[in-house]
């Protein structure tokens, strides 16, 4: 059977209103989690995934940070309706942008709301080791950044292990690649952790690796959802997905994944990273087999007894049935 990924209700004890358009949720949520961690909600009748902004090594509370997108469903439903007392719906933590057993220092890049799993790492690495840190947040502005005045009195607490920088777009443009080389470059065994805007993450990841830095000290959680892209040609084999009780068969596309088949058959099913972390996508393969191109969810047990992430999952026979649990 795989793992825990029902729904769960969750109160809200307190909001903190961060910046202009940023709100701290303090969760009832009795969940343990690992700092990176997000947990997976059901709002307006879709899915949305949020990180912990608190620590498990020193917050009591659990704390998720959202950041209104312009133009966006959940972010704004949430900071437009949810009091205190209110409850919500979520599955239980999920994701590996987690710290790893090591003493080389942590080095992270935050865009925006990016900074709430990077303030989790950050405040757990202080707390339980004795990593040295060093963070970058690049903000619009100096109204726009996140838990300003909660970095200073962690620099203030641990001196000499955490080095804060503002890159702000208001008064220096854009962060360049000049300058994330030139902040990471005594930091050469470091583990980078990186969360922000696309852009952002593209142009820190692609800094690092130009001045030697090994994929594997490179961290990085990916806050967009996935493009569907073009679709592949029509095969021979069909894709059966059975989804609420209800089974649809559909053609095989050369280079979908299940997920986008699901959706081409006009069905609605559960996903949230599309980038094989979350598993809100999971489902079970009851016949023929699929192929994932990336896994970072489920153990070898879970892959063995047929369970796949649906956004990762493609065909590898002819004809696949592919089961959502209810
Ligand atoms: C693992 C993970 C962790 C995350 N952690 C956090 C976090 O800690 N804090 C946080 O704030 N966010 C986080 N996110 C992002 C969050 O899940 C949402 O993606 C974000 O809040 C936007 O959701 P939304 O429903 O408000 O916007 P959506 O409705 O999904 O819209 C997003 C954007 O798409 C545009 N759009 C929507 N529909 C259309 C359309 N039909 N045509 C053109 N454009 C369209 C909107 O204008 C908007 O710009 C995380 C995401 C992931 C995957």
């Amino acid at each position: 059977m795989a793992r825990d990924h029902g729904f769960h209700p969750i109160r809200i004890k307190r909001i903190i209103q961060e910046t202009a358009d940023t709100r701290t949720y303090v969760l009832d949520a009795p969940f343990d989690y690992q700092a990176g961690q997000f947990l997976t909600f059901k709002v307006c009748g879709t899915l949305r995934s949020y990180s912990m902004s608190s620590s498990p090594a020193t917050d009591p509370e659990l704390t998720t940070t959202v950041k209104r997108v312009p133009g966006g469903l959940v972010s704004n439903w949430m900071h437009d309706n949810l009091s205190p007392g209110d409850l919500l719906e979520a599955t239980p933590p999920a994701g590996v942008f987690c710290l790893r057993e090591t003493s080389a220092p942590l080095v992270a890049f935050s865009g925006g709301s990016g900074i709430t799993p990077v303030l989790s790492l950050v405040k757990t690495a202080l707390a339980a080791t004795d990593r040295r840190v060093r963070l970058l947040t690049a903000d619009r502005d100096g109204d726009s950044i996140i838990f300003e005045a909660t970095l200073a009195q962690l620099a203030e607490r641990y001196p000499g292990r955490l080095e804060v920088r503002h890159h702000l777009d208001s008064l220096a443009g854009f962060l360049t690649e000049a300058r994330v080389k030139e902040f990471a470059a005594d930091a050469r065994d470091a583990d980078f952790y990186i969360c922000g805007p696309e852009p952002f993450m593209d142009l820190v990841e692609r800094a690092l690796l130009a001045q030697g830095a090994d994929p594997g000290q490179l961290f990085i959680e990916r806050f967009g959802s996935g493009d569907d892209g073009a679709p592949g040609e029509e095969t021979e084999g069909t894709v059966t997905i059975v989804l609420s009780g209800k089974t649809h068969t559909v053609p095989q596309h050369s280079g979908e994944t299940l997920l986008q088949s699901a959706r081409r058959a006009g069905l609605a099913p559960p996903f949230s990273c599309e980038a094989g972390n979350c598993a809100t996508c999971i489902a079970q393969v009851t016949e023929g087999r699929a192929q994932m191109k990336i896994n970072n969810a489920l153990d070898e047990d879970e892959v063995a007894d047929g369970w796949v992430l649906t956004c990762q999952g493609e065909p590898a026979t002819p004809h696949l049935t592919v089961v959502y649990e209810d």
